[in-house]
């Protein structure tokens, strides 16, 4: 047989394989039979009929033999399957790193999740019930947020990004009250020109997720004057660089990156200070915000958001769902006429947060004034964790498993999240044996509850830290699958 031969032949075979593809009927006949069309509706069903048709199609004709009916049936509804699970879905994060963005930052404590379930009907967001008169939404989280960090007011927005755009817009249009008799020769009411915003160069930073300082001062309807160097800022060069424009200084916390050696900041004291004799607006972008010293956690001195209130700025920055281990949202806590010239700003309008955030913010809060925080904020428990806990719970999945090559070894976790740059945390993990690491994880990361691990020095590694109580059958079975 010659080449124009064969090819007739496979033609040929390709198209009595193509007459064998069942019908499209046939397969919603399946569907339908199986309880899909119920649950999904038609039109998702049309499609995955459709795409599988279409898979099938493209093998045959490429001369793959068509399978039986009952196979494409099958795929059909495993497509089905696969499908009505949905896009996002639950892990198991083995990987140790406490606040892992890609996974959704903080998982949230019991009570918050029951807090924000029970916030999901009606509920008295803005409504006294006292009175049956309007109230305000953010007195639901206000109070407890000035006890915990001693700030007389408080309003929350959708994340730290908004905090800072929020402040910089609002008080960049304003003086503050005390302005007036302000020794220094700076902003003048008639001076032209936008207004101005003063930043170290050493603090000109990319946050991650494309939240740059500079852009977000420039949204904010200012112009940006940098002040200093990127290694070393004195109280000094903000003095200097003040102007008739000037309406802010703006302290950055250096929350993903560090600067060793030659290095000197204007400290916040230094900047309140001078914002108080100059007349304008201190603003601090903290960043992660935790309301326990992390020192005795082996973190580093991270500032706490108690301590960066008491510098005296007008306004602290920092997230919900980074250390204070809540819900995604951002929290704008100082001075009352700064914070309440933030709540009269429009922008609040397009910042403002859900019934069911505020409520799951307002149980994480709880959770501090109850002195449980360490217990029921699963960040706070993994970050506490003992030596002896995690070196047990790693060596029980060695012994569970049995796996030969798989054993207990020292290694560090990470806080993440952008928060505590080069700060690590000793840690027992479990390496599983080595060999193919990438097709390991990937076999991990395809089970259900899919589990998420990191790969060091050429093997698998499963950190306990950040393994939820309750989730060691999975990680578990998951292991013995991807090993098999
Ligand atoms: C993380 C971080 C932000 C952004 O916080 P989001 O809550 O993610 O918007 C802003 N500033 C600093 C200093 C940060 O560390």
């Amino acid at each position: 047989m010659n080449g124009y031969h064969r090819r007739v032949t496979a033609l040929k075979d390709a198209a009595a394989e193509a007459r064998k593809i069942p019908r499209a009927d046939r397969l919603l006949a399946a569907a339908d039979r199986a309880g899909w069309t119920a649950r999904l509706g038609h039109a998702p069903i049309m499609e995955a009929v459709r795409a599988t048709l279409e898979e099938l199609r493209s093998a045959v004709l490429a001369g793959s033999p068509c399978p039986p009916a009952e196979e494409v049936e099958a795929r059909l509804l495993g497509r089905l399957a696969a499908g009505a699970r949905g896009t996002l879905r639950p892990v198991v994060n083995a990987t140790g790193v406490v606040i892992h963005t890609n996974l959704g930052r903080a998982p949230l404590s019991r009570g918050t999740v029951v807090a924000m379930q029970e916030a999901s009907g009606y509920l008295n967001l803005e409504f006294d019930l006292a009175s049956g008169e309007r109230s305000d939404r953010y007195g639901h989280a206000t109070a407890a947020l000035c006890r915990l960090t001693g700030a007389e007011a408080a309003v929350v927005v959708n994340n730290c990004a908004a905090a800072v755009l929020l402040a910089l817009s609002a008080l960049s249009e304003r003086l503050p009250a005390r302005r007036a008799g302000a020794p220094l020769p700076v902003a003048d009411e008639g001076a032209a020109g936008r207004p101005q915003v003063l930043v170290s160069r050493g603090q000109l930073v990319e946050i991650g997720g494309g939240f740059r300082v500079p852009d977000v001062l420039r949204r904010s309807g200012a112009d940006l004057v940098e002040v200093g160097t990127t290694n070393r800022t004195y109280l000094a060069d903000f003095e200097e660089a003040l102007s008739p424009r000037s309406r802010i200084l703006l302290s950055v916390h250096r929350s993903n990156f560090r600067i060793e050696g030659f290095v000197h900041d204007a400290t916040l004291p230094e900047l309140a200070d001078l914002g108080r004799r100059a007349g304008v607006w201190v603003v601090d972008d903290l960043g992660s915000g935790t309301l326990f010293q992390t020192g005795p956690f082996g973190l580093g001195d991270e500032p706490t958001v108690g301590e960066r209130v008491a510098a005296g700025p007008d306004v602290v920055c920092f997230s919900g769902d980074k250390l204070l281990g809540g819900p995604q949202c951002g929290v704008l806590v100082g001075r009352r006429e700064a914070v309440e010239a933030c709540r009269r700003h429009p922008l609040l309008r397009a910042l403002r947060v859900d019934k069911v955030t505020l409520a799951g913010l307002a149980a994480t809060l709880s959770h501090y004034e109850r002195g449980e925080a360490l217990r029921e904020i699963p960040v706070w428990r993994a970050i506490a964790w003992t030596q002896e806990e995690l070196l047990a719970r790693a060596s029980s999945w060695r012994d569970a498993l049995g796996l030969p090559g798989a054993e207990v070894v020292e290694a560090r976790s990470a806080v993440g999240g952008g928060t505590l740059p080069g700060v690590t945390l000793p840690t027992f993990a479990l390496a599983l044996p080595p060999g193919d690491p990438d097709g390991t994880a990937a076999r991990l990361r395809a089970s259900d509850p899919p589990v998420v691990a990191r790969i060091e020095g050429g093997r698998v590694l499963l950190d306990p830290r950040t393994v939820l109580p309750g989730e060691d059958e999975a990680v578990l079975a998951a292991v013995r699958a991807a090993t098999r």
